[in-house]
């Protein structure tokens, strides 16, 4: 069948004449149970085939949850048909344009990953979940008439495993794989093991980066935190009480509030930290640095901009952190961007064997289960976490 052009329909204006936008909806069954169909978002009319198709899920005794993620599925493919003027009972042409193009579709930016702005897509798995039901869909458009048998059949793709039998070749057994699939490709690990954390760190180019990724490894802080730091935050003294804390041993506090570098603690809850003397030791030469290069310094942030003429003095933002994550890490090896400390941080102290609810703690996480709202940690549990680790190879300054 021949195809015309169609528009990349991120970029293509629907004409609202012909393109709808198809939602998932919840329904009540006459029977009394809730199912799922899919209907135009504006007037509610029902999408036949769609609708049809998840009303024989319900009576097949589908979970509702399955009939949920189906709906949502189709509704998304519907969706994209009409901008894309493809007719959907042409089979496996328009389901394999469809699965292409969302993969290469971001995902709107979640609001978990402040910090770190990269676009996600979605995964093969989630790809595979959409072929799989829109093949499902149109195994029962085939049994309902809906579309020719050839179409359908273009969706499986059968294999003959033939085997010996004495001297004889005889088929053996029939197995039958969806023709619309997405190869799975496992992800990269989220997390730097000790050689990776090692090389990212020797391979900041300066103090206040060595000091920045240290902190970031040790402590689980997110970029976010970790830029909006002020001096004032930093007790890394064996007492802070002459400063009005009563917390032992050197420690940060992170505190929630808004930064003239734009980042944003997460946390609604403040949180303290403690640090080693490694990171302390780190900081004070960052701080040597910052007193040679700054003829007035006048910020209240601990991380500022000490290397590069512009802005001189000024608080260091996100993007040029995120750029000297990428910049060191691709020295080295894969590219790291600056959560991946977070995972790194939480993955030691697991392996160390620092209880759950302290990791919680330490990461700015409300407690995992409401039974330990009132069970804290104390300085010392947070400290023996920190110092559970081994401290990372820190490299030549
Ligand atoms: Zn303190």
């Amino acid at each position: 069948m021949a195809q015309s052009p169609v528009p990349f329909p991120s970029t293509y204006q629907p004409n609202p004449s012909i393109s709808r936008q198809w939602i998932a909806f919840k329904v009540i069954h006459k029977t009394g149970g809730p199912s799922w169909a899919v209907v135009d978002a504006f007037t509610y009319d029902l999408h036949p085939e769609a609708s049809s198709y998840l009303h024989y899920l319900f009576g097949s005794a589908r979970s509702t949850n399955t009939i949920r993620a189906y709906a949502q599925r189709l509704a998304a493919f519907f969706t994209w048909l009409g901008p894309a003027r493809l007719n959907w009972a042409d089979g496996v042409p328009v389901v394999s344009r469809f699965i292409r193009e969302l993969a290469v579709s971001a995902l709107p930016a979640s609001e978990q990953d402040t910090a770190y702005r990269e676009p996600r897509y979605r995964s093969g798995k989630t790809l595979n979940q959409y072929a799989a039901a829109l093949t499902q869909f149109y195994m029962w458009a085939a049994r309902s008439d809906l579309i020719s048998e050839k179409t359908a059949a273009g969706f499986y793709e059968t294999r003959i495993a033939y085997g010996f039998s004495g001297d004889r070749l005889l088929p053996g057994k029939v197995s039958r794989s969806r023709a619309v699939r997405v190869k799975e490709v496992e992800e990269a690990p989220k997390f730097l093991d000790e050689e990776g954390a090692g090389s990212l760190l020797a391979a900041t180019a300066n103090r206040r980066d060595r000091f920045l990724v240290a902190l970031m490894l040790e402590t689980g802080l997110r970029i976010g935190e970790a830029l909006g730091l002020r001096t004032e935050d930093l007790h890394l003294f064996q007492d802070s009480r002459a400063v009005g804390c009563a917390t032992a041993g050197p420690h940060i506090h992170v505190r929630r509030r808004q930064n003239p570098n734009a980042a944003l603690s997460k946390s609604a809850t403040p949180r303290r930290v403690p640090v080693t003397e490694a990171v302390c030791t780190l900081y004070h030469l960052y701080v040597e640095d910052r007193i040679d290069r700054l003829a007035v310094d006048s910020s209240p942030m601990v991380f500022v901009n000490l290397y590069s003429r512009s802005h001189l003095g000024e608080a260091l933002k996100y993007s040029n952190a995120i750029k000297m994550f990428y910049r060191s890490s691709t020295r080295t090896g894969p590219r790291v961007n600056p959560h991946m400390t977070r995972h790194t941080a939480a993955t030691r102290w697991k392996r160390a064997g620092v209880p759950g609810p302290d990791v919680q703690e330490l990461l700015g996480h409300r407690s995992a289960t409401s039974q330990h709202v009132y069970e804290h940690a104390t300085d010392q549990d947070l400290r023996d976490a920190i110092e559970a680790v081994r401290p990372i190879p820190r490299g030549q300054l």
